[in-house]
């Protein structure tokens, strides 16, 4: 009996990496045809700048609108394209919609920033540089205007040439970011010794300080404390991740971190909805302080 388990178990476990695989070829060539047929779609994010309490920029998301399946987040595709190599197909699409929005904002007195995730395939691909010029060629967005974010678990797995591509993007006036920062366990020393102007403290550290202990939440806001001076030490600006309480919000501006993101100042929302919802803020604010 135990051998005939063993057997079935070894079918089941076949059976499974089969279905997966035939999966992940279904969503390769579904994927391939959304970019074209317009099914993509990118939310945006603000970003809120603690000092001055104002909204100085935004990040992309991008999410697919499947047909059959609703509104896909990121981690229904982005995976499959990484794998695919239809990545960097998927993100010169991100961001030729980045630079058509900001210019819609540009056009309504909203010169935000916007920041796009690139994935570290790209980066490996070696088109990433090229892939970004022609877009600001062709749109005609400033390069000051975009921030690309890298996560620290992709500059690790290449840094020199994350260094090399770190320095091209920013002579050419473009800022970077190190996204989803102390999630891993990445060399400090690599990432603070990167050319880049940004540094994005991890949600799960962010998410701690409001944490089930007391003992477990001071940790936290010493951790979140501990990036925010080791960036300000290395000359970048720090964001604070995945805020989602005011409790946690007012941690991270009392920490000294530059920009707080996350549910508390608001969810990802479509390009058209941001111009009301900024106008709403400030409504708020004005009326706040007379
Ligand atoms: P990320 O770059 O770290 O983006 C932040 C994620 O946290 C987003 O999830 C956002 O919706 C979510 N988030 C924001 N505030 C809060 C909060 O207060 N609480 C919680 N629990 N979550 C919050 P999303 O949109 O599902 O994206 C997940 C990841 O997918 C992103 O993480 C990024 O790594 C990747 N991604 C998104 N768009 C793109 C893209 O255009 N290209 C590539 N290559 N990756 C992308
Ligand atoms: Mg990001
Ligand atoms: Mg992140
Ligand atoms: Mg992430």
């Amino acid at each position: 009996a135990a051998k005939a388990a063993g057997r079935n178990t070894v079918t089941l476990f076949e059976e499974e990496l089969r279905d997966a695989a035939q999966r992940r070829l279904r969503v390769t060539t579904e994927l391939r045809d959304a970019i074209g047929a317009g099914e993509l779609v990118v939310h945006y994010q603000p970003l809120l700048h603690l000092r001055t309490r104002t909204v100085t920029g935004v990040e992309a998301l991008v999410r697919w609108q499947h047909p059959e399946r609703g509104l896909l987040p990121p981690s229904e595709f982005v995976p499959v394209a990484e794998a695919s190599g239809l990545v960097d197909e998927l993100t010169r699409w991100v961001l030729a919609t980045v630079a058509r929005d900001a210019a819609g904002w540009d056009a309504m007195g909203l010169p935000l920033t916007a920041a796009v995730n690139i994935s570290a395939t790209h980066m490996g691909s070696g088109t990433l540089v090229s892939d970004v010029n022609s877009v600001l060629a062709s749109s005609g967005l400033r390069p000051e205007r975009l921030v690309l974010e890298l996560t620290e678990t992709s500059v690790a797995e290449d840094p020199e040439r994350a260094a090399e591509q770190f320095a091209e993007l920013r002579v050419s006036g473009i800022e970077v970011s190190i996204d989803d920062f102390g999630s891993g366990f990445s060399c400090l020393g690599q990432i603070v010794s990167m050319p880049a102007g940004i540094l994005k403290i991890d949600k799960s550290l962010v998410q701690g300080i409001a944490g089930v202990g007391h003992k477990q939440a001071s940790q936290s806001a010493a951790a979140v404390e501990t990036v925010v001076s080791l960036a300000r030490a290395c000359g970048m600006r720090s964001v604070a991740e995945g805020v989602e309480t005011p409790e946690q919000l007012a941690t991270v501006a009392a920490l000294g971190c530059t920009y707080a993101q996350g549910f508390v100042i608001a969810r990802p929302m479509p390009a058209e909805d941001l111009p009301r919802w900024l106008g709403s803020r400030s409504r708020r604010r004005a009326a706040l302080t007379g």
